[in-house]
């Protein structure tokens, strides 16, 4: 008799424990739901600088504190170091393009903290990841965390974005007040590649590869001389620059202002590129390629002259 009523004991507690464990879980995952679907809700990011000019951001997770995602680690030495001063534990790993500066940790970091990665489905880059393109999802449920993939060729033939909780990070596809060099793809396709990225919602906050925003401006400034928003955005980001801050990230709508590679369409901008081409340009791809080359032979003021972009 004692032996029955201690099994039926045993599966009381048993099933307290589960159902605990249940709550629990439905607990979490509502959060994340939650989360998920809250408008308000702003991603909590910190910025990891490596190199000269690069940032790999980390993604905290909204639901599990001591978690982060990283976007482009191109070194594994300064991303280690952040997440043992913090006490945070690695999720996983994404990637925007192939390019050494934002991929060369990420192996090590999959060897140290054996995390899913994923990768853009166009092109080959280290870590094994799981490649995903135009639409996809990547789902990072246990993180309340998920993105949708746009493809947006031109810097490197398969550069990916990714997209949610209101945040874009869109590697060197665009810089604040700027964009990437084509390296492997057309002007045609990363005037495509901006304008997807020119008409998500204008509170998106923009989380770029790297800290170009001050000779970026130089340039815009140049191409629209009587543009104010560049001249405002000039001294905040110099202020930000000298107390050592980043200027990242920045937000759609500030970049529709002062990122003539978003302007494309404006009249001040189409001027400009006629005179610098010496000839009119029809189309937006025409008007991209005469920025962009007038951008990649400019040379900024010494006062803002930053890291020339690579
Ligand atoms: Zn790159
Ligand atoms: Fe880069």
């Amino acid at each position: 008799m004692a032996a029955i009523y201690q099994k039926f004991n045993e599966f009381l507690l048993a099933t307290t424990v589960l159902n605990r464990l249940n709550a629990h879980l439905m607990v979490n995952r509502h959060a994340a739901s939650l989360w998920l679907n809250e408008p308000g809700a702003r991603l909590r990011v910190t910025a990891v600088p490596a190199f000269a000019d690069n940032y790999i951001w980390l993604i905290h997770s909204p639901i599990l504190p001591e978690q982060v995602v990283v976007v482009d680690p191109g070194d594994a030495g300064p991303v280690q170091k952040s997440l043992r001063n913090a006490g945070l534990k690695l999720g996983a790993i994404l990637i925007t393009h192939h390019h050494a500066d934002h991929v060369g940790g990420v192996e090590e970091l999959v060897r140290q903290h054996n995390v899913p990665v994923f990768g853009p489905i166009g092109e080959f880059s280290p870590g094994n990841p799981e490649r995903v393109g135009d639409g996809q999802v990547v789902r990072l449920h246990e993180l309340g965390l998920e993105f949708t993939v746009l493809e947006i060729p031109g810097h490197t033939k398969g550069h990916i974005a990714y997209v949610g909780h209101g945040a874009l990070f869109c590697g060197d596809t665009l810089f604040s007040a700027g964009c990437g060099r084509l390296f492997e793809g057309t002007a045609q396709q990363m005037s495509n590649s901006l304008g997807k990225l020119g008409i998500l919602p204008g509170n998106t906050q923009v989380y770029c590869g790297h800290e170009y925003t001050l000779s970026n401006l130089s340039f815009a400034s140049v191409v629209e001389p009587d543009n104010r928003d560049i001249q405002e955005h000039i001294k905040l980001a110099g202020s930000l620059r000298e107390r050592g801050s980043p200027t990242l990230p920045s937000c759609i709508e500030l970049e529709s202002k002062i990122n003539p590679f978003l302007r494309l369409g404006t009249e001040t901008v189409k001027r400009a590129a006629a005179q610098y081409a010496g000839h009119m340009l029809s189309s937006e791809s025409e008007i991209f390629a005469a920025l962009r080359d007038w951008k990649d032979h400019f040379r900024p003021s010494p006062s803002n002259a930053g890291t020339v972009p690579a």
